[in-house]
């Protein structure tokens, strides 16, 4: 794979690893989350975002759509089935409401732009974190990459999912990682599968063979999503798999309901009963409390 279909380059992070850092938000999940906070970012085409608060009906993209997707009838302005994802309109368009979500980037091109922050990176004991999206959907890419970031010195970690080939993962990506933010979600792979469209049999093989690996560093991250992962029942048992695996530090990402309004901006279907309003650091300690002596490292 020599490109790479890239959501979003966010830099100066301060929560996805050490120090300062740029995250490389990667196109396309194989999960579902319904609670997903970058929604735009599950497809693994490029894909158009609409801002109706921005739009002034000034009919730019319906002119422009070679597909005649583009319309000011629609209220949500693009008819997601016969749009290709161009990006004809989004070019158009004069006020930024549509904006393409996914650009290819060549390996040289995106690292000119991750390297023009090293100074950051150094000062700061920071680095390069790969997101998504899941960044392993583009293994051959992030594999390269974490390669030459790992010759350019940097610091490397990796948000993931842990829904992948581990030959590959170990073959392409582990010898140039520093860190891996390990997702794990809901322990009843039942359930799993019903909120996220996958069992969760291949993730937790996987977190058990990363937990093997000396060289890596491996930090357990669980949203808390009410009524779906943030249950009695599920952090009860997360918290007892995590001890008997001898995971030591742990995170808990509380719940805020960004990704809800990003949803709709792409056109994706939001679940009624998710929650509207962000958690309270009081009800993020609730359920810290599950996890006893193990050490809680903020996201
Ligand atoms: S992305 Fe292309 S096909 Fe889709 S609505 Fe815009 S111009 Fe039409
Ligand atoms: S081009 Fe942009 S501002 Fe004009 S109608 Fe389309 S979405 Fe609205």
């Amino acid at each position: 794979m020599t490109r790479a279909l890239i959501g979003n380059i966010g830099r100066y992070s301060l929560h996805d690893g050490p120090g300062i850092r740029t995250t490389v938000f990667f196109k396309g999940c194989p999960l579902r989350c319904p609670w997903c906070h970058n929604p735009e970012l599950m497809r693994p085409e490029p894909e158009i975002a609409f801002t109706a608060r921005r739009c002034m009906a000034c009919g730019d993209c319906a002119r422009v759509c070679p597909e005649q997707a583009a319309s000011l009838a629609n209220g949500d302005r693009i008819d997601r089935g016969p749009c290709t994802g161009c990006g004809l309109c989004a070019d158009a368009c004069p006020t930024r409401a549509l904006e393409r979500v996914g650009r290819e980037y060549g390996l040289e091109e995106l690292l000119e732009v991750l390297l023009r922050d090293r100074l950051y990176y150094e000062t700061s004991n920071g680095g390069i974190t790969l997101s998504g999206g899941e960044p392993t959907l583009q293994m051959g890419f992030a594999g390269r990459l974490l390669a030459r970031l790992r010759q350019e010195g940097l610091h490397t970690a990796m948000e993931t999912c842990g829904l992948f080939s581990w030959d590959t993962f170990a073959t392409a990506c582990l010898g140039n990682l520093d860190l891996v933010l390990y997702d794990l979600k809901l322990a009843d792979p039942q359930h799993h599968r019903r909120l996220t469209g996958h069992s969760n049999g291949i993730i937790l093989a996987n977190l058990v063979r990363l937990l093997a690996v000396e060289s890596v560093e491996v930090l357990v991250r669980i949203p808390l999503i009410p009524g779906c992962t943030a249950t009695d029942d599920n952090i009860a048992r997360l918290a007892a798999l995590l001890r008997t695996l001898g995971v030591r530090r742990y995170s808990l990402l509380p719940y805020h309901p960004w990704g809800l309004a990003k949803a709709r901006r792409v056109g994706r279907p939001v679940r009624a009963d998710l929650a509207t309003t962000g958690m309270t650091t009081s009800e993020r300690k609730r359920w810290q409390r599950y996890f006893g002596s193990m050490e809680f490292v903020a996201p």
